[in-house]
């Protein structure tokens, strides 16, 4: 008998890199990790995260079976009781009356089926993810200037790149392996430059041979400043301009004459480094640039991607090895979750929900009764109906609002008031599942099955290697069986994620011959033997084709009707939020070692010792400035009415004027750092993304 123990292949749940991971049950039951040499986006690489997967596995907290009203209930209770609330409801009030608020860290086939129930059966679009919080503003800027939401590069193209660029990005701690495998090719190849531009000296800057401490939210202005440079330098790409795009002159009017002053103002950057900047981005032909929450989380945010992908398009530097507008997901399925139109404003397969032809094809090949006809709630407004009683059942799954959201007190309450709430959770005892009516006990990593794409746009299989515990079940069973339920049975009849990934497969090629770009239909009849041996590949895979990698553009066709990009006239954020009684920016975000709301993080002890509770970071002058000894409790407070109280961490890794507090802690006993209830619900007019890292407070000592 060959008692060796059996190793899968899946992929890390955590961050939108996607490392592949090989997971092997020991025969004491522990789950040894290691990174999979074979996998694509790392190579045998994984992070303290990623390594520490089997410390956060244990039973602590999971929900194991159905609870209707905080009482046990078996499935069919549960079920029966969701389906009869939300056809109620609509019956009653109308489809826009419902709302599902969804997770990146759901599968796709989870995602595909929660998008067709609400969007194709139910009839609305009030179908909206935590992904609104992370990557809503690069989707915007990718349509606004490409037609379509594109990745356009690859992780390749890090490699190949002499010059990366890293805007809002704290890549050391958030994208961990990337980082590893810049930091990598920088020792193999010392020539390779690297610029940080961030207002604080984060661990990425350690690599930096330039780190811009820029003012929050001095992007647009440092983008646009850059654009005039190369203008003026002649180092734009006229013919690739002329042949490729539209709307240069518009930018051109609007941004040349600004004087070095007013640029350093914008930017609080010295003029040696604005110049140091300009210089090496005009002389490398091959500059990626990478982005993620210091961009995204903005109220600027979709303009500050597009004043990037300006710079890009107008050097035509776009498409080719080593060269491109790079936005990096935060999370594990972000990507997958846009694929399957998984946003309030979007269809599925990249289809256009305010295009009656793409309305129309997706009816038919869903043979859905009652198509959403425009774009949904986008999650702030959501919770915002929430609060009002516009929605009045609201089903929110694998996330934690509670903690997550922007003015998350207000959300909070809103949940509470809230007439119906369906959460469904591996945890039973999130700030958000404590709220619900009605808790489904969801599989997990390691239980469920099914697909994610990672940042590049290479979909990888995640796989089961333990039995789910109790009688949880995974997100797409739950949602097909309310449908069924709902009277939809036929077009909910799924048995595996198999069959969902196959018609999500199918839906993507559907009147498609290159007119979209997102195109899987290689894969429209894949069987179950198949797609659980499915390697890591990257899309387009149209039919016919096989796997190979990819990027967008390289031959300078866009998706606009044209053919042709749009360069995009931005405007520098008007910064109002700083005043008397508010003076310092509070910014926000990820520490190295625990993911989001610290549901499977906080159960290693050894991820937890990292950085033992939340803190807030302050430069020691600004410490003297108000008072703040390094390490005592201060308490921080903004125009929410709300307060948080933390120890200070004074640090000159910090900029003048700006605290840092990290996203993940909860709890209601001081020290507790729930800091997004200091948040207001200020957000991008075009992407609807919070702006999550620019909020005025004040601070004082406890
Ligand atoms: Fe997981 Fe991201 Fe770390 Fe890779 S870099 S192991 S995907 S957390």
């Amino acid at each position: 008998v060959d008692n060796t123990p059996v190793e899968t292949k899946t992929t890390c749940p955590y961050c939108g890199v996607g490392c592949g991971v090989i997971a092997r049950v020991e025969e004491d039951g522990k789950v040894s990790i290691k990174g999979d040499p074979d996998h694509p986006a790392n190579f045998g690489r994984l992070c303290s995260k990623g390594s520490a997967l089997g410390e956060t596995l244990d039973l602590d907290g999971r929900a194991l079976e159905p609870q209707v009203f905080g009482a046990p209930a078996s499935w069919d209770e549960a079920l029966d009781l969701v389906a009869a609330r939300f056809k109620d409801t609509i019956a009653e009030f109308g489809p826009e009356s419902v709302a599902f608020y969804l997770s990146g860290q759901l599968l796709t086939e989870d995602y595909y089926v929660a998008n067709k129930l609400m969007k194709g059966f139910i009839g609305s679009a009030n179908i909206d993810t935590n992904s609104r919080l992370c990557m809503a503003s690069s989707v915007a800027g990718h349509k606004r200037a490409f037609g379509s939401d594109t990745v356009p590069g690859c992780y390749e193209d890090l490699e190949l790149a002499d010059l990366i660029v890293l805007v809002g990005s704290n890549m050391g701690w958030c994208h961990p392996v990337l980082y590893q495998r810049i930091a990598a090719e920088k020792a193999r190849r010392p020539s390779l430059k690297v610029v940080v531009i961030d207002p604080r000296r984060t661990a990425t800057s350690d690599i930096a041979d330039l780190h811009l401490s820029i003012k929050p939210d001095g992007d647009v202005a440092l983008f646009n400043g850059l654009l005039a440079h190369l203008i003026e330098t002649g180092v734009i790409d006229q013919t690739y301009i002329a042949a490729h795009t539209h709307g240069f002159s518009e930018v051109f009017e609007q941004i040349m004459g600004q004087s070095l002053a007013d640029l350093m103002m914008q930017t609080g950057l010295p003029a040696m480094q604005l110049r140091q900047f300009f210089k090496l981005f005009a002389a490398s032909e091959k500059v990626v640039t990478c982005y993620s929450q210091g961009v995204n989380q903005s109220s600027s945010g979709t303009d500050k991607v597009n004043a990037i992908i300006n710079c890009h398009l107008a050097t035509g530097r776009i498409g080719k090895p080593g060269m491109g507008p790079f936005s990096l997901t935060g999370q594990p399925n972000a990507m997958g979750g846009r694929e399957v139109g998984g946003l309030a404003n979007m269809l599925a397969a990249h289809m256009d929900l305010e295009n009656p032809r793409h309305r129309e094809s997706a009816q038919n090949f869903w043979a859905a009764p009652t198509m959403a006809e425009k774009p949904g709630l986008k999650a702030v407004d959501m919770f915002k109906a929430v609060a009002d009683g516009r929605i009045k059942a609201l089903w929110i799954m694998s996330t934690n609002p509670v903690v997550s959201m922007p003015d998350a007190n207000a959300v909070k309450a809103a949940i509470e008031a809230c007439p119906f709430v369906v959460v469904s959770d591996m945890q039973a005892d999130t700030d958000t599942a404590r709220l619900a009516h009605v808790l489904l006990p969801a599989s997990g990593w390691g239980e469920k099955s099914g697909t994610v794409t990672n940042s590049e746009r290479r979909i990888s299989r995640q796989r089961p290697f333990k039995a789910a515990p109790g009688s949880a079940q995974p997100d797409w069973w739950q949602l097909a069986e309310v449908a069924r339920r709902m009277g939809f049975a036929q077009a909910f009849a799924y048995t595996s994620p198999a069959e969902i990934f196959a018609e999500h497969a199918a839906l993507s090629g559907l009147n498609n011959n290159g007119s979209r770009d997102f195109d899987i239909s290689a894969y429209r009849t894949i069987d179950a033997q198949h797609y659980d041996a499915l390697s890591p590949f990257q899309w387009p895979q149209p039919l016919g084709t096989a796997p190979k990698d990819s990027r967008f553009f390289s031959n300078g066709k866009f998706y606009h009707s044209d053919g042709k990009a749009r360069f995009s006239a931005t405007a520098p954020a008007q910064s109002d939020r700083v005043n008397d009684a508010f003076p310092l920016t509070l910014n926000t975000g990820r520490v190295r070692d625990h993911w989001h709301t610290m549901t499977r993080t906080g159960k290693s002890a050894r991820l937890s010792a990292h950085l033992a509770e939340p803190f807030a970071e302050i430069h020691p002058l600004d410490g003297r400035d108000f008072g703040i000894e390094d390490a005592a409790l201060v308490e921080i407070t903004s125009v929410t009415g709300q307060r948080v109280i933390v120890r200070a961490l004074l640090s000159e890794r910090q900029s003048r004027g700006a605290i840092f507090v990290p996203m993940h802690w909860t709890g209601e006993v001081a020290p507790t750092g729930r800091v997004d209830t200091l948040i207001p619900s200020n957000t991008d007019p075009i992407s609807g993304q919070p702006a999550l890292k620019s909020c005025g407070v004040a601070i004082k000592p406890c």
